[in-house]
């Protein structure tokens, strides 16, 4: 058995250590150095150059180095019949819960404003914009292991919190709503929309010109899913006419952020590189191995795939 670490971009070598730590005796491999395809049953995945995975004839699990899965599902050639598992790691929910709290409480407490108020030596205590966190509303679009963690730290809080997920939903201190009518609720009530959503065919620019204008005016949109998600030119028009205040960013649809894009300069959007939640190797090799080891007892695998949905 032989896994291959085809992640050219994504720190190999630490991965192939710390994997090679749990289990000495696993054969482990680092993209091209490969001998024979067919040695191959096992592959962990970030950015693969495509049509590679289709070229190993006895691959048996795909392991997404990342919780989220969308960069497989743009290689036409990803096998069927392989299954996919993603990561779902504590670390890597805590880390989120610690960037959505930090932009969420940025601007409830006007935090923007006050540091505009600095440049100018202004003392203001903007007392009549600042609100209590129960009468601050904050949306999350997706309730999976990081909204619904996000979420419920945030209601622990006492801010209002809704949710919204493709199934129905039963969170403590959460309002939970799911399918057309429950996006129109959530979005209604969102003074803060954070949107943890996979990115599938379903929810591809979700983030556009349409979706803003069911929000309060002057909404606040903090983006840690995927850059797709977001469609840019009605970010930029919806932050023209005040319909959103203002908006955090942490994923693009072209990472890096070219250094000519207009986000980059723009005194309502906070920039931030793709680092909400980075996967930690040593924390994250431990279910790999774990699935590696149920596959041998042919115990149902962790974290599963569900290639349908994509996510
Ligand atoms: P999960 O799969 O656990 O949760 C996804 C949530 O989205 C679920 O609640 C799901 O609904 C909901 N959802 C999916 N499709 C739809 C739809 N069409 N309509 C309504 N709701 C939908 O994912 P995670 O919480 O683990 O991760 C979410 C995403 O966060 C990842 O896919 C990734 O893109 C992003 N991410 C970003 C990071 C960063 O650093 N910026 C780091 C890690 C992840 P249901 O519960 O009904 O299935």
């Amino acid at each position: 058995m032989t896994l291959l670490i085809l992640a050219p971009n994504a720190r190999p070598k630490i991965w192939a250590r710390e994997i090679k730590l749990l289990d000495p005796n696993l054969d482990v491999r680092i993209w091209p150095n490969v001998d024979h395809l067919d040695d191959i049953t096992y592959a962990l995945v970030w950015d693969a150059p495509k049509g590679i995975l289709s070229s190993l004839p006895n691959l048996r699990i795909i392991f997404s180095m990342g919780a989220g899965v969308d960069h497989f599902f743009l290689d036409s050639t990803l096998p069927e019949n392989v299954t996919i598992c993603r990561v779902v790691d504590s670390l890597l929910t805590d880390a989120m819960c610690e960037y959505v709290i930090l932009h969420t409480l940025r601007y409830h407490r006007n935090q923007p404003e006050l540091e505009k108020q600095q440049k100018s030596h202004t003392w203001n205590d903007l007392s009549d914009k600042q609100i209590h966190a129960k009468d601050q509303t904050i949306g999350f679009l997706g309730m999976g292991e990081l909204g619904k963690a996000c979420a419920t730290i945030l209601a622990e809080m006492k801010f209002s919190v809704y949710g919204w997920s493709r199934s129905p939903k039963n969170i403590s201190g959460v309002s939970c709503f799911h399918g057309t009518e429950g996006l129109k609720t959530v979005l209604q009530k969102s003074k803060i929309l954070i949107c943890l959503l996979p990115l599938t065919k379903e929810t591809k620019g979700i983030l556009n010109a349409c979706l803003f204008s069911k929000l309060p005016k002057g909404a606040y949109l903090i983006n840690a899913g995927r850059g797709q998600h977001l469609v840019e030119e009605d970010l930029l028009s919806a932050l023209d006419i005040g319909q959103l205040s203002y908006a955090t960013l942490d994923v693009f649809n072209e990472e890096p952020l070219p250094v000519e894009h207009p986000f980059w300069e723009h005194p309502q959007i906070t920039i931030t590189p793709h680092n909400a939640s980075i996967t930690d190797p040593k924390s994250v090799s431990k279910q790999i191995y774990e699935n590696i080891r149920r596959e041998a007892q042919k115990i149902p695998l962790l974290n599963t795939v569900n290639r349908r949905l994509e996510y």
